[in-house]
């Protein structure tokens, strides 16, 4: 196994830069620079290369079985200058067994000597992408071993309830002195019930990772367009994407009371022979469909919504500068982008229903997570069916109780687990 070493914070000047070192080599690498520290005892040392001083930096070594990846590292925190970092980086390549860490090679490394399930590191990738209160309190959740914690209660289960099967497969010539279908059949339930309800819980929990989307929706000349303009000037844009000749949905994405949300500006719904705008209508009416919420911007006293509109979407009168007050009164909400009346009522009102929403968030992120809890559900109702009518027999009970144990732990990354490292250690950067 090489020692690999790598700049992890980021490139470009700092008050500080931190240099990782990790492998088997890493503590004798740090020999070579200067007198190696206790374990776990910041040490401010004098590195030194070739008979000269590299820096001054504050050492941090970690034994085997008690650091990030599992093996013997050192944490070197450098002055956070380009020269420094290079001049470091440039000794460390020249020390033999030693080499530059590929992206994400750290965390693959705490991931093969089980210091982190496969969910970790999805959370550890999700809280260096958060962006949003809600993102980083949801990913650090995951990081934490949320998802594992859940999942080894339910392979406890499941092994209990396969091991009372065996039991009678394997003394089937016996009388057994207990019936133990009772308590299978309870685990099971039991099991049925809490993967359907994390499975309800996930679709909150993808939104609040890759954020929510909400359609600005309305006739043409509704003000679509300065509302969107006077909510991301209002708001801290994220992302802005201006449209360009052949997508004609505006897309900005935004930080709603620590919520990640897009808002997207649609073409204007209306009736019209132009082929060319009638393909913007129907991709306006496609988002807006998608989208979890709708803001219907009225034009005029006499507007209704239109038809794609559902429960729960906020109606809202548009112009509001050019109606008197009375007017205003026979509405919930009303905005004026141009002038900015109504703007942070309005944000107000989509933070609500959104959060309102959150509430049933539940611990699988990713769609990853949902398709494996998914196979585990249909192997434990293909259990359940063969135990309540059965035709093949308790081996099969018993066998489909394995394969709702194996959708589990390929959740957990403990099989299968080469074939999604690619992806997910795509978004990775060198250093972690
Ligand atoms: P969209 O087609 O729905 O996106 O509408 P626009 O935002 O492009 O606005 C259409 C016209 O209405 C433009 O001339 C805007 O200046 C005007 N407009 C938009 N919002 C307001 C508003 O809040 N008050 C007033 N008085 N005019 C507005």
């Amino acid at each position: 196994m090489d020692t690999i070493y790598a700049l992890a914070s980021a490139r470009g000047k700092a008050g500080v830069a931190v240099v990782r070192v990790s492998g088997p080599k890493a503590h004798s690498a740090l020999a070579l620079m200067t007198a190696v520290p206790k374990t776990r005892q910041a040490s401010l040392r004098k590195l030194y290369w070739q008979g000269a001083v590299l820096d001054e930096a504050l050492v941090l070594v970690f034994e085997e079985g008690a650091s990030f990846t599992g093996e013997p590292s050192v944490e070197l925190q450098l002055h956070g200058g380009q020269a420094v970092v290079a001049a470091v980086l440039q000794a460390l390549s020249g020390i033999d067994g030693l080499r530059l860490a590929e992206a994400g090679e750290f965390t693959r490394r705490a991931l093969e000597n089980g210091c982190l399930d496969l969910t970790q590191v999805e959370g550890l990738a999700d809280l260096i992408d958060a962006e949003t209160e809600a993102q980083r309190v949801q990913s650090l959740r995951v990081l934490s071993g949320a998802i594992g914690a859940k999942v080894e209660g339910w392979r406890r289960d499941l092994v209990r309830a396969a091991a009372l099967l065996e039991a009678t497969i394997d003394f089937a010539d016996e009388d057994l002195s207990v019936d133990v279908m009772p308590e299978v059949r309870a685990l099971l339930d039991g099991l049925l019930s809490q993967l359907d309800a994390e499975l309800a819980g996930a679709k909150i929990a993808e939104r609040i990772r890759d954020g929510f989307e909400i359609a600005i929706v309305g006739r043409p000349n509704a003000g679509k367009s300065t509302l969107l303009n006077a909510l991301a000037g209002r708001n801290a844009a994220i992302t802005s994407e201006i449209a360009g000749t052949t997508r004609d949905v505006i897309e900005v994405r935004m930080d709603v009371d620590g919520l990640a949300v897009t808002f997207l500006d649609t073409a204007g719904l209306r009736d019209t022979d132009d082929p060319v705008e009638v393909l913007g209508v129907e991709l306006a009416l496609q988002r807006a469909n998608a989208a979890d919420l709708r803001v219907f911007l009225l034009d005029g006293l006499s507007d209704t919504p239109a038809a794609v509109c559902r429960e729960n979407d906020l109606i809202v009168l548009g112009k509001a500068d050019r109606f008197s007050g009375d007017d205003l009164s026979r509405f919930a909400y009303h905005v004026s982008g141009l002038t900015g009346q109504g703007v942070q009522l309005l944000l107000g009102a989509v933070s609500s229903v959104l959060l309102s929403r959150t509430v049933g968030a539940g611990t699988l992120t990713r769609q990853r997570h949902q398709i494996a809890v998914r196979n585990s559900l249909n192997a434990l109702r293909s259990a359940m069916n063969e135990l309540e009518r059965p035709l093949m027999g308790v081996e099969v009970v018993a066998e489909e109780l394995r394969a709702a144990s194996r959708a589990l732990e390929v959740l957990l990354g403990r099989i299968d687990v080469e074939t999604v490292l690619g992806e997910i250690f795509a978004s990775f950067c060198i250093g972690k």
